[in-house]
């Protein structure tokens, strides 16, 4: 099998898998337990967190594990919607954003909170002038994206971090899941922080949401209050320390894999470039292309290059399965008949000249198959 869906999610490393399995089976034991034994795994709890926030340079933030970051996404905006709706109503989001961040917002539109889209360049970048032409008093939220997981444009996170500073009032969140191991930010100053670890070769069912300060986040469930009276629930240990492990690890690869991804990248564009109908967007990370076969439809592509043995996708995991259109190309001001013939391929550590080469064949022998349609 050829995987070129790894910004859906990745093949954990075998390291992280190690850690998982050795601590499932050693410190399988509740952190909240008072006996020793549940003291020495809230141990290991407390030095994957001082790990994790080090690993990002934040060590004065403090760090509240979740199962990813939709619940990271979910505990920092709506708790701080809840708390902060007495200073203002105005939200700014980028057009950009995933569900795990609309939804919520669309949600409390619903109940009186006022969303205001940043506009995004043709490039995919949010428009750092039109944000700041939208800032107001009334602003109690910005939330952006740090690597759009579409076509993988890297955001103007630091220049918003700039446009705030006078702004003390504004909470500004970073959904940071296509970042971690590919984009090196600064995030200090940045009020919130989603991660979610299966996204660098981590576990399923482990994320971080980092904060600067732990008070600007609320609970949305109910219950013993394991992690900072924020999440509770019996916090899944074996995930968080193959999560840390995990990031370690892709960080210190990062600039490894970087070249050798931007080789394929170019071998891809390359070879389609070539091909009449075919599009390609604009990108910032080299392991993310999106491109369309213009007067196809992008599902028809993913599925003939499955048979092929090729695993690609038409848009985000997370909204493929609905009949949704493509928010981040439709912001960019694509054609409708081009996001229609749209697909993500996306590329990790564990890519391989071998993949690339079956993929790049594979696609060429669908645009041969589907080539009376193309426009
Ligand atoms: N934000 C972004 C940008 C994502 O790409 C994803 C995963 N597709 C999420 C949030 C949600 O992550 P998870 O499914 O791990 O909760």
């Amino acid at each position: 099998m050829h995987y070129f869906d790894n910004a859906a999610t990745t093949k954990p490393y075998a390291e992280a898998m190690h850690t998982f399995n050795k601590v499932n089976e050693e410190y399988y034991f509740n952190t909240a337990s008072i006996h020793k034994a549940g003291r020495d795994s809230a141990k290991l709890l407390e030095a994957s967190r001082k790990q994790i926030l080090q690993v990002f340079g934040l060590p004065h933030y403090q760090c509240v594990f979740t199962s990813g970051a939709t619940e990271s996404n979910n505990i920092a905006l709506q708790g701080m919607l809840r708390r902060k709706k007495r200073f203002g109503r105005t939200i700014l989001v980028s057009e950009l954003e995933h569900p795990s961040v609309i939804n919520i917002l669309d949600h409390h539109q619903k109940e009186g909170f006022k969303v205001k889209f940043i506009r995004t360049t043709e490039a995919g970048r949010v428009d750092v002038d039109h944000l700041k032409s939208l800032l107001d008093e009334d602003v109690i939220l910005v939330t952006v994206m740090a690597v759009n997981n579409i076509i993988g444009s890297v955001q103007p996170v630091e220049e918003i971090r700039e446009a705030l500073t006078d702004y003390p009032k504004v909470h500004f969140h970073v959904d940071a899941t296509q970042a971690v191991g590919k984009v090196r930010f600064n995030y200090d100053g940045v009020d919130s922080v989603s991660i979610s670890a299966h996204k660098f070769h981590g576990v399923k069912g482990a994320g971080a949401l980092m904060l600067k300060e732990i008070k600007a986040a609320e609970p949305i469930h109910y219950g013993g209050g394991h992690e900072f009276d924020i999440r509770s629930g019996t916090v899944n240990l074996p995930a968080v320390t193959a999560m840390a492990k995990a990031l370690r690890l892709s960080v210190e690869g990062m600039s490894n894999d970087k070249e050798r991804l931007k080789d394929f990248n170019r071998m891809i564009r390359e070879e389609m470039e070539a091909l009449r109908s075919i599009t390609i967007q604009p990108s910032g990370v080299p392991h993310i292309i999106n491109l369309s076969f213009t007067g196809a439809k992008g599902e028809v592509v993913v599925n003939a290059l499955s048979e092929k043995n090729v695993m690609v996708s038409t848009t985000s995991a997370c909204a493929s399965k609905r009949a949704t259109s493509n928010e981040t190309l439709t912001a960019m001001g694509v054609d409708k008949e081009v996001i229609d013939g749209s697909i993500r391929i996306s590329m990790s550590k564990d890519t391989t000249h071998r993949d690339v080469k079956m993929l790049i064949r594979s696609l060429k022998e669908v645009y041969e198959e589907i080539g009376d349609v193309l426009k």
